[in-house]
């Protein structure tokens, strides 16, 4: 034991990423592994990006702009709305850990809807706030038990839609129902990770919820639709009090100079972006059919990944995958998260699970 660790830091999980492909391969002895146990897009990211993250690196012994100024600039313009009302991050879950530093005193309370987004309870606990769960219907977010679950000590509220890891989505329709419900000084993080894969009929709440709310902060990343995961770069809108307060809790530079340039350049693609996007909706739509017609039963996907409830089978189906090549996320009893990939992925997944649900029980 080194030092003396907080006991709220020494209760908590260790932060577990999907596993990639390559120690797949090392752990199975196998090569030609695929990893779809992240939600990143399949391909590597659009040549302009390449082109601005190769040109910003001449530049690196200078620290960036703290405050991305450029960068907010840009998404304020893209996005419609002041500069003032966007914030960015190193990825969106950088803006989550700035909520709970920003909002969450020990003993405070976070509500979310559960299962979700593994960072919600770390984050909260790491406050030493206190995580309210809120188990979901079927698969799909409860918002009227989610606003029942709204008391006098609860100051920050997640809600992520497309719902990671099950797919669902809420409208916003149905978002300004639940917040109708709560009181104004509860703040509620609407986390919009797969905004992009979503159907556009659910409503953006950057222009339906934020200008009436001021309660309201929105999500966003550049890690999933835009496939700058490795680069860390997500963003916020909300109004301009909130920001500001959520700007205090930035760690010094948190998006670095590249995340900053990358982003820009994507927000110029974003043509070329969508043409991706509507690649792999259309594959998730194809993907989902299949699955389907094999006698899967699925919540309608939302995001750019599917939701496999295979209850007490998931483990097993998981390490059977695995062992093939094929790496997921798992979610032990529950079921497994597969990120929507090209067309061969997707073919191979399915294939892969269709072998694998043949092998009798325990080989
Ligand atoms: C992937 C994901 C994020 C965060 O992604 P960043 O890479 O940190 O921007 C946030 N919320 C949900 C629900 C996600 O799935």
């Amino acid at each position: 034991m080194a030092g003396r660790v907080r006991p709220a830091v020494e209760a908590m999980p260790s932060y577990r990423p999907g596993k990639g492909a390559a120690q797949a391969e090392a752990e199975h002895g196998i090569v030609n592994a695929i990893k779809l146990a992240s939600n990143e897009t399949p391909w590597p990211p659009v040549e302009a990006v390449v082109e601005a993250v190769r040109d910003a690196a001449s530049g690196v012994n200078r620290y960036a702009d703290h405050r991305a100024t450029k960068l907010r600039s840009e998404l304020a313009g893209w996005l419609g709305v002041d500069a003032e009302m966007v914030t960015a991050g190193p990825g969106s879950a950088g803006l989550l850990q700035q909520l709970c530093l920003t909002f969450v005193d020990a003993g405070d309370e976070v509500a979310f809807p559960w299962r979700s987004f593994e960072v919600y309870p770390v984050y909260t606990q790491l406050m030493e706030g206190q995580a309210v769960r809120v188990p979901l219907a079927g698969w799909s977010v409860d918002l009227d038990a989610l606003a029942a679950a709204v008391g006098p000590r609860t100051k920050l509220v997640f809600i992520a839609t497309p719902n990671n890891p099950t797919g669902t989505a809420v409208t916003t329709d149905q978002l300004g129902r639940f917040l109708d419900k709560i009181p104004k000084d509860v703040i509620v993080a609407v986390d919009e990770a797969y905004r992009e894969f979503n159907d556009p009929s659910h409503g953006n709440p950057v222009a339906d919820l934020v200008p009436d709310h001021p309660n309201v902060v929105v999500l966003r990343t550049f890690s999933k639709a835009h496939g700058l995961a490795g680069l860390r770069v997500g963003y916020g809108v909300a109004q301009a009090p909130l920001i500001s307060d959520i700007d205090k809790t930035m760690a010094p530079f948190a998006v670095n100079a590249l995340a900053q340039a990358g982003a820009v350049a994507a927000i110029g693609a974003d043509e070329e972006i969508r043409t991706r996007v509507a690649m792999l909706t259309s594959e998730r739509v194809r993907l989902v059919g299949d699955l389907r017609a094999d006698g899967h039963e699925l919540p309608d996907p939302h995001g750019n990944f599917v939701w496999l409830p295979l209850g007490d089978r998931t483990n097993s189906v998981y390490l059977g995958l695995e062992r093939r090549g094929v790496v997921t996320r798992p979610f032990s009893g529950e079921g497994i998260r597969v990120t929507v990939g090209s067309a061969d992925e997707n073919d191979r997944f399915r294939a892969t699970l269709a072998e694998v649900l043949e092998e009798p029980a325990g080989s």
